[in-house]
């Protein structure tokens, strides 16, 4: 059994994220669930919201941990001694990007495998970015954000929506 790293940016982590993480956490001794940090993308929410929503919809995971990371992902994983990388494969418009990470982080690291999820049906559509959208606009993101965020979720992108009027 081996320690398996999900990365993304989780800007918010949304039900096809957890999805993937209780589908795969079991299949490995540990899994940690790390932020990007990504400053190029400039998530909407910040790191630290980004980490807290990450633990409390896993709390019930016991062999999930959650960590941050900026810079190569092959520079943390190999740090951390790890050798797997988990992605989740929504539809064929994620393969060719997937591709291309996959590929140079092995080029990079011969000994670290990307491994892919496919995602469950009800959440192929889903996105953080659909989620931001949908919830910027005032409508409900019951079933697309996982429960124990829901709320602050949904109250943090009302707000931008108000300041930005
Ligand atoms: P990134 O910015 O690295 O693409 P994301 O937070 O958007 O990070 O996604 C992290 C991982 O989760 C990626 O492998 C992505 O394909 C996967 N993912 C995103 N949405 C879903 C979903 N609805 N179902 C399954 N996997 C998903």
């Amino acid at each position: 059994m081996a320690v398996c790293v999900y990365p993304g940016t989780f800007d918010p982590i949304t039900c096809g994220h957890l999805d993937i993480i209780q589908r795969a956490a079991p299949l490995f001794e540990k899994m940690i669930i790390l932020v990007g940090k990504n400053s190029a993308k400039s998530p909407f929410f910040t790191v630290e919201e980004r980490v807290d929503f990450a633990q409390r919809v896993t709390a019930h995971l016991p062999n999930t941990e959650v960590d941050t990371f900026d810079g190569l992902l092959v520079h943390y994983v190999q740090r951390i001694q790890a050798h797997v990388i988990v992605r989740g494969l929504r539809a064929l418009s994620d393969y060719d990007y997937e591709y291309q990470m996959a590929s140079t982080n092995h080029t990079l690291c011969p000994n670290i495998e990307t491994i892919f999820l496919m995602t469950a049906l009800q959440y192929a559509f889903l996105s953080s970015s659909i989620v931001r959208e949908i919830g910027r606009n005032g409508e409900s993101l019951s079933g697309m954000v996982p429960e124990p965020i829901l709320y602050d979720v949904t109250t943090r992108l009302a707000q931008n929506k108000s300041q930005n009027r």
